[in-house]
């Protein structure tokens, strides 16, 4: 299905919302739920005996972005990195302690930050340390973030030696001025000289991300962007928006606010992402992703079987996630841990010997339900009545009658159909994948309704 952009029901339902990544999402994480729940979910885990997916995060840069929004700390000096891997194999020992060896690892990702601030010997020392702890499937999908400005033939060649089998590129926009004005100067010819390297080394997949929303875009640079990437041929893409959070992230006060596009200009962009990628043949994933049509996002996601997790959209339904190194999050079946967030406590935590999570949510039924909804709005367009009453026993439209009911107003709007046992997302609606699944966020609900009785 293709995405009909519709500027005036975009600016008529544009609101902020979560991005769902997770439901509920990470603002709704206590620190109530730690370390002790972790084990004991760690231990039930087992029972189900489900494949695992592993999340290192390597929080180290060279240099700051200045749109960036992560946690990330910015180090030319050499050296800090070793002490922290080695925090990382402590956590992974205290943790796998937990975890039956039968347990077969189907996917593996290192995010960051800069996961290529590791030199060749540390990336492939570490990784054989994972191997130590887990046991990777044969035909686990593998991947890595990577910065091209900083990517060496020899990382390449440790990388493809480790086991990594998919890599994403930063890339962002491929304007000078733009990249000027973010301090991030990555010539075409560069990301060109990087992919072509990484196509040779034989990678399965090679994914670039882009951003809009930067100072110094329009649809028409952008444009200029997107046809460079087309050429590139990547396998898959993903466009985030940029969030300009000055008062929570102080270094984007450097950025040139006058230049930021406006809410309409940043609308075009979108449009131009759109209409550029589907035009080049690329399928539109959920809600910010486009993927060639033999790619097994593409395939996941006409198959239904397409879902999210922190990372974005995955293949990978129904694997628990275990998350290493400050920040990750991770997730088994009914509940979310986070680690510490400060490299401090992160290494405070580990050198008592405890598991560095600080915080979590165990889910409640309700949770459970509304989080299958919500993924299947966000994942695979639409929910099936049926899949939804065979898998938590309930009758769709007598537990979510409000919620129909709500829908009303986007039926009417054409952003959705009601069907008697489906809900389907339609052209119009493709971008609004978000506001249609918030309907279904009781949590969000509850939000809303404590202002609302303050505002009275
Ligand atoms: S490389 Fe990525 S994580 Fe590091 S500062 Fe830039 S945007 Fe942030």
């Amino acid at each position: 299905m293709k995405a009909e952009f519709d500027k005036e029901l975009i600016k008529k339902y544009d609101r902020p919302g979560p991005r769902y990544t997770s439901y509920p999402p990470a603002t709704e994480f206590t620190e109530e739920v730690g370390r002790r729940e972790y084990v004991m979910k760690l231990t039930e885990s087992n029972e189900r005996k489900t494949p695992l997916s592993l999340y290192f995060h390597i929080p180290f840069c060279e240099q700051r972005c200045l749109y960036c929004g992560c946690n990330v700390i910015i180090s030319h000096r050499r050296g800090i990195e070793e002490p922290y891997l080695e925090r990382v194999k402590k956590e992974m020992s205290l943790v796998s302690r937990f975890i039956n060896k039968d347990r077969k690892v189907v996917q593996l990702h290192w995010g960051g930050g800069t996961p290529n601030y590791l030199s060749p010997a540390q990336i492939k020392e570490f990784f054989n340390s994972i191997r130590e702890h887990f046991d990777i499937d044969p035909s686990a999908e593998i991947s890595i973030e990577l910065d091209p400005r900083y990517l060496t033939d020899e990382q390449i060649e440790a990388i493809k030696e480790a086991g990594f089998n998919r890599v994403s590129l930063g890339v962002q926009d491929l304007n000078p001025k733009v990249q000027e004005a973010v301090g991030r100067i990555q010539p075409y010819e560069l990301v060109k000289e990087k992919m072509e390297k990484l196509r040779s080394a034989g990678f399965d997949s090679i994914n670039v991300d882009l951003i809009y929303g930067l100072p110094y875009q329009s649809a028409e640079s952008f444009k200029e962007t997107l046809e460079k990437i087309v050429e590139l041929s990547p396998d898959r893409v993903a466009t985030y928006s940029f969030a300009y959070i000055p008062q929570i992230k102080p270094h984007q006060q450097l950025l040139p606010k006058d230049a930021l596009p406006s809410a309409e200009e940043k609308l075009r962009i979108l449009e131009t992402i759109i209409n550029t990628f589907q035009s080049a043949g690329y399928v539109y994933i959920g809600m910010d992703h486009f993927a060639k049509p033999e790619d097994e996002l593409a395939k996941a996601q006409q198959k239904g079987e397409l879902w999210r997790n922190f990372q974005g959209y995955t293949t990978k339904k129904g694997v628990e996630l275990l998350g290493f190194g400050a920040t990750s999050i991770g997730m088994l079946y009914d509940s979310y841990f986070q680690n510490y967030k400060t490299l401090r406590e992160y290494n405070t935590s580990l050198d008592k010997n405890e598991i560095p999570v600080f915080r979590g949510y165990i889910m409640t039924p309700d949770d459970l339900i509304r989080r299958e909804v919500i993924m299947d709005i966000m994942c695979n367009l639409g929910v099936d009545f049926n899949k939804i009453e065979k898998t938590f026993n309930i009758n769709f439209k007598e537990y979510f009658s409000r919620e129909l009911e709500e829908l009303a107003g986007m039926e009417k709007d054409g952003l959705i159909k009601i069907l008697p046992g489906a809900i389907k997302i339609l052209p119009p609606g493709r971008l609004l994948i978000r506001n249609v699944a918030m309907v279904f966020d009781a949590h969000l609900r509850k939000k809303k309704e404590l202002r609302f009785s303050r505002t009275i």
